[in-house]
């Protein structure tokens, strides 16, 4: 027969027994967790020589190096601290070296000139007789060119003798922007004022008609489809070409980018056509046009609207005439020029009452 004493010792020994098993259960569940924890943690060791893939750099972006930022509210900045909704993403850039700045050497800026500011009209509804001429080809037609061809083709000799024929009348010749400003404003012009201009920016305005106009300091305003240009078509002007008549003072204007009709279109199509073409001149001459020659002088109301919301200032017209208006300059009127036009017949149409 075993005593008291026996029985209480024993008793204690069960009650430390349980407590030493439910420490032991305790500490191995710790370890597990540890060393589950321990398992998931990358092991790279800083200054490791990772490499990186788009998956391993977009992975460590997206979650890895995400920060909340911590921004106090402006409601009460004293006691409450927001979190912004969008975290602070640390970029692998933001973890590289910052490459030290290469030292720039200063130099004096040069001069840029005034933006060209769209003139605001003063209200006065003026009018000018101011002939606009429109040339298109400036060579001698090939022998086999058909009717149509021939009647658009103006020989280099004969647009010499119209040239030095105008300077003979006392004529000036001025862009498109002098008329609008005289419109629009009342800008002095010349007494006798003409604008040349030629549709389609065909290559041989660039080899015939610039070096005449150069040697007689008179300008010109040259239409070009952009799309053609692009294309690098061969009988048409290049931008290098263009940028070089736009150098020496001629206007590269836009006959849109392709040279369909701009009349009954939808408003896509006309914005496509009219600030597709701007945009392009401006990319490729620096220059933002402000005239639009309507090929081959298709357009309607919704073309004007489209045109105009698109900034430009003009548009000029197939219209046989030279009555320009301040009310109309989406609208203005040329004298056209033929193949078969003689320098008598030019002064003849240019100074007629249309
Ligand atoms: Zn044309």
């Amino acid at each position: 027969m075993k005593s008291p004493c026996y029985h209480r010792l024993m008793a204690q020994l069960r009650v430390r027994g349980v407590r030493v098993l439910v420490i032991s259960v305790l500490l191995v569940g710790l370890g597990a967790v540890l060393l589950v924890a321990c398992v998931r943690v990358p092991a790279i060791a800083p200054g490791a020589l990772v490499r990186l893939t788009p998956e391993t750099v977009a992975a460590s972006e997206a979650t890895v190096f995400i920060a909340p930022t911590l921004a106090p509210s402006t409601e009460n900045p004293a006691t409450s601290i927001a979190v912004t909704s969008t975290p602070d993403v640390i970029t692998l850039a933001d973890r590289l070296p910052t490459p030290t700045p290469t030292p720039v050497a200063t130099a004096t800026p040069a001069p840029t000139p005034p933006p060209m500011v769209e003139p605001t009209p003063d209200g006065i509804e003026r009018t000018a007789r101011i002939p606009i001429l429109m040339y298109h080809y400036l060579s001698t037609p090939p022998a086999d060119a058909d009717v149509y061809r021939t009647d658009l083709s103006v020989p280099p000799e004969l647009f010499a003798a119209h040239l030095d024929r105008l300077r003979a009348e006392g004529y000036t010749t001025i862009s498109l922007y002098d008329l609008l400003l005289y419109l629009t404003r009342g800008a002095p012009l010349p007494d006798k004022s003409v604008v040349i201009t030629f549709d389609d920016g065909y290559r041989d305005n660039y080899t015939n008609a610039f070096p005449l106009l150069q040697e007689r300091g008179m300008r010109a305003t040259f239409f070009v489809v952009t799309d053609f240009v692009d294309e690098e078509r061969p009988d048409y002007l290049s931008w290098d070409m263009a940028r070089a008549m736009l150098a020496a003072g001629m206007s590269i204007e836009s006959h849109s980018r392709n040279h369909a009709s701009l009349k009954g279109q939808d408003d896509d199509y006309l914005v496509w056509q009219a600030l597709g073409s701007l945009e392009t001149l401006q990319h490729e001459l620096g220059v933002r046009p402000r005239f639009i020659s309507y090929p081959a002088g298709d357009y309607d109301q919704r073309t004007i609207d489209i045109v105009a919301s698109a900034h430009y200032w003009g548009g000029v017209t197939t219209e046989q005439g030279t009555e320009q208006s301040a009310g109309a300059p989406f609208e203005l009127e040329r004298v056209r020029v033929r193949n078969t036009t003689t320098p008598d017949d030019l002064i003849r149409y240019i100074e007629a009452d249309w």
